[in-house]
């Protein structure tokens, strides 16, 4: 969907501020929770947001027609302001992850998860918006998935559907390595 300047960068404003949010209600409403308990919560949710940033790339954004329609203004116009508005993403995530995860498993879990997959989406939007707009000196992590990503955009066949990393389209067989 096509975005203001203002709803595009609302991401990087509005998810960092929830997970600070959700870490500090988290602490007061059990103090004892060890760090490492929550964090290996986050952690899980960023693996899970891998994932999951595949699956709706592949699933959703390149076969279900209405969100294709969306998603090919990015593939038409890859520098533009082309993005989910985070009034779309929000919602999904708390319906999606924070209140059944509440509901079955308690908040502070609940936190943790949600928590990993803000923070792997944020990872997933900052680094697309940098792949399209920096530029970047080969050898470097960021290069390997520039190339990568280009191949999604310019490829003849569909593949690298992952933008943060490549693993899944390996574990599903449509990675296309960068030379
Ligand atoms: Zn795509
Ligand atoms: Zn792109």
């Amino acid at each position: 969907m096509r975005l203001s300047k203002a709803g595009y960068f609302a991401d990087f404003a509005v998810y960092p501020s929830i997970v600070l949010g959700l870490l500090t209600l988290t602490l007061r409403h059990a103090p004892s929770v060890v760090w490492i308990e929550w964090s290996i919560a986050c952690l899980a949710g960023i693996a899970a947001w891998t994932l999951l940033e595949y699956a709706i790339h592949r699933g959703v954004l390149h076969r279900i027609r209405f969100f294709a329609a969306m998603h090919e203004l990015h593939h038409e116009d890859p520098e533009g302001f082309v993005g989910t508005p985070t009034w779309l993403s929000l919602p999904a995530v708390c319906i999606g992850a924070l209140f059944p995860l509440w509901w079955k498993t308690g908040f502070d879990f609940a936190s943790g998860v949600t928590a990993g997959l803000m923070l792997g989406y944020v990872w997933y939007v900052g680094l697309h918006h940098m792949l399209h707009h920096w530029r970047i000196p080969p050898g470097s992590y960021l290069y390997h998935r520039k190339h990568c990503h280009a191949l999604h955009h310019h490829a003849r066949q569909p593949c690298n559907f992952g933008v943060t990393s490549q693993f899944w389209d390996r574990v599903f067989g449509t990675a296309h390595r960068a030379r």
